[in-house]
């Protein structure tokens, strides 16, 4: 992994307008780097604004009430959130692609397999049709498709999951893309497709030596993964490390809370810590640390004034007022 970043989040807001005057904040001034040919992991709880990152980064909020009202998200230097509608289909699909938790819902139905991969193929590169459907089959033999004739004419319906997800896997990786976004990948997939799934895109990242944000609510698949992480709750960053430093010695409660709750082979443990309550509604988040309500160490100061994220260590950042006045 190189130290050049490849895409980078400022402040970045996105809120969801419930009235014209009116919103909630989904994503609450996130700041972070993604590094050329790195696996970043981001993860939380669902609620917390992992998946709103995504999209706001990918500039797939249109005809949805959400709108991102502060920050830059810089892909390869250029600001996606000021490029023109031409800039960004001309990016989305080429030089960034996205895989989704459900394969199923991602593919058009009503569509041949050859069709939909031909068409993103033709769209972002020179190819002949003849040499797109090639191409194709390349990249679905690539994914560990036996038979990619075949499965290039099936329609998705005809497909398993496991196959369609490889087959999304193919599609997102088919204009060599610098950046995956992968969003719960493997969590609408049996245990042992996961594990399949998993391993070939990290062995395809390293091939094409691309980096991948991977967004999941599994710390397993993150310690297998990644190389970094980050920690969101509640909209905001609450920790950042490298992943052996994080998986060792996390420093928020809340990324505690979540590590605890993962079960370890041969603990012994039989019954697992959870973390009591619940993410806040984004339209009554609490004052102060947005944690506190479900921390067992929150203070008076915690419940009226937010913590920064501050530096904690070497590549370790955290939100808490009890790690920064340590
Ligand atoms: Fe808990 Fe306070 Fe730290 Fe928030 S700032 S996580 S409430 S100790």
């Amino acid at each position: 992994m190189s130290q050049e970043v490849l895409l980078k989040v400022k402040d970045l807001r996105t809120e969801f307008f419930t009235s014209k005057t009116s919103s909630v904040t989904a994503v609450a001034n996130i700041s972070f780097d993604i590094y050329k040919g790195e696996i970043l992991g981001l993860v939380g709880e669902s609620g917390c604004g992992k998946s709103v990152t995504s999209l706001s980064i990918m500039q797939l909020l249109k005809d949805t009430p959400g709108k991102i009202t502060n920050g830059e998200v810089v892909l390869d230097g250029v600001d996606l959130i000021t490029a023109s509608d031409a800039q960004i289909r001309d990016i989305r699909g080429g030089k960034m692609s996205m895989i989704f938790q459900e394969p199923m819902s991602s593919l058009n139905p009503s569509m041949r397999i050859d069709k939909q991969m031909i068409e993103g193929i033709c769209l972002h590169t020179d190819m002949s049709k003849e040499q797109a459907r090639e191409h194709a089959a390349e990249m679905l033999k690539k994914v560990g498709i036996p038979d990619p004739q075949r499965v290039l004419k099936n329609y998705p319906h005809q497909l398993s999951g496991g196959m369609s997800q490889r087959v999304m896997i193919a599609m997102a990786m088919s204009n060599d893309p610098q950046l995956l976004i992968a969003d719960e990948p493997t969590t609408a997939l049996d245990v042992t497709i996961q594990a399949q799934i998993l391993d070939l895109m990290k062995k395809i990242q390293k091939e094409e030596q691309s980096s991948i944000l991977l967004i999941t609510h599994d710390l397993g698949v993150v310690a297998e993964m990644c190389s970094r992480v980050i920690v969101m709750y509640a909209g905001k960053i609450v920790e950042e490390a490298p992943v052996g430093i994080l998986f060792n010695n996390p420093t928020h409660p809340y990324t505690q809370g979540l590590i605890a709750s993962v079960p370890k082979l041969g603990s012994g443990v039989k019954v697992l810590p959870s973390i009591p309550g619940s993410v806040p509604d984004l339209s009554s988040m609490p004052e102060g640390c947005r944690f506190a309500p479900r921390c067992k160490y929150a203070t008076e100061k915690c419940r009226t004034q937010e913590p920064p994220l501050a530096v904690v260590g070497e590549n370790q950042k955290c939100r808490c007022w009890l790690k920064i006045e340590e």
